[in-house]
């Protein structure tokens, strides 16, 4: 659905993008993670032709960008700058003033396709009034109702929950989670580590404007080969354990072991006692700092 290669961005002396080789198949949830200031923003524009790229190339839904935009891009849906909608209108009429500049359909259906985009975001309620007294999950709401105007294949979001509360996460991430299982393909960029895990297929991380991880979110999460072990005799588990034991933190071990189970039947044949027992998985967090230079700031 997307695809770059050595896709490179310079403003200048800032080397912004360097060189992203970036697979976005269908039906991903792509989290595309990265520190403010990491590239993020300036990748998204590129993959959508609203900057041009000082070299490599990029392929949207099978076409050369940004040689292809108009025919491309009304398959895609996109929310980049934040949400953008006239305040002394209301929702409804903000829609069908971007339905207007869509151009791809119709007027015909234009209402349907009002009123589905609405009901998708839970916006008919609020649809009549000003958007000036909407919250501003509401107004992030009206701007992915923009987006799939036209039943977009691909949505392509920056920042989807940038300066909304927690509710207003929980609401977005279960509507975009809702789209993909509809079959959309989803590519959005973040921050925060604990979004992208929570609803993201594959991710892709970018330090300082090169990618250093693009894998499964599953593979990255794979066991470490360890196994954390809780028991309330930690020195007898390791007399038993000899040497495999790789740290001890009170009743808790983290033992060299990738098979829990012959674990639990080697302890408990030698009288120790065992009260929990896991295979140890890496967190993105672990994931993202071994691979950049820093953690993405989860506050800012
Ligand atoms: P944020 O989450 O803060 O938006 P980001 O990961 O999206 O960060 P970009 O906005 O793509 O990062 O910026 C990457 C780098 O390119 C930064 O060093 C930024 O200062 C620089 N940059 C971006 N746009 C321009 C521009 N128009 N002119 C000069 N430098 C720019």
């Amino acid at each position: 659905m997307i695809r770059t290669s050595g896709l490179t961005k310079r403003f200048g002396p800032v080397l912004a993008v360097d060189g992203l080789d970036l697979d976005v198949r269908e039906g991903d949830v792509y989290g595309f993670l990265g520190a403010n200031g990491s590239g993020k923003t300036t990748t998204v524009r590129m993959i959508l032709g609203l900057v041009l790229a000082t070299s490599g190339e990029v392929e949207l839904l099978g076409q050369p960008m940004p040689r292809r935009a108009r025919r491309v891009l009304p398959s895609v849906g996109t929310l980049v700058e934040g949400p953008a909608a006239y305040p002394h209108l209301s929702g409804r009429a903000n829609l069908r003033l971007y339905d207007a500049m869509g151009g791809a359909a119709g007027r015909r259906d234009r209402r349907r396709r009002v009123d589905q985009a609405l009901e998708v975001v839970g916006l008919q309620a609020a649809a009549d009034r000003r958007v000036r007294g909407y919250s501003l999950g509401m107004r992030q709401r009206l701007g992915l109702a923009s987006a799939l105007l036209q039943r977009p294949r691909l949505l392509v979001l920056d920042e989807p929950t940038n300066g909304l509360d927690p509710q207003g996460i929980r609401e977005m991430r279960e509507l975009l989670l809702r789209l993909n299982a509809e079959g959309v393909t989803i590519f959005l960029s973040s921050h925060l580590l604990a979004e992208v895990e929570q609803l993201c297929t594959r991710v892709g991380v970018l330090d300082r404007g090169r990618l250093v991880v693009q894998a499964a979110l599953a593979d990255l999460q794979a066991p470490t080969g360890r196994t954390v072990l809780v028991t309330p005799d930690p020195a007898a588990a390791v007399g038993v354990l000899d040497g495999r034991v790789e740290r001890r933190d009170g009743e808790r071990l983290l033992v060299r072991a990738a098979d829990p189970a012959a674990l639990n039947a080697e302890l408990v044949h030698a009288g120790v006692r065992v009260r929990e027992l896991a295979p140890e998985r890496r967190g993105l967090e672990d994931v993202v700092l071994e691979s950049t230079s820093g953690l993405p700031g989860e506050s800012s």
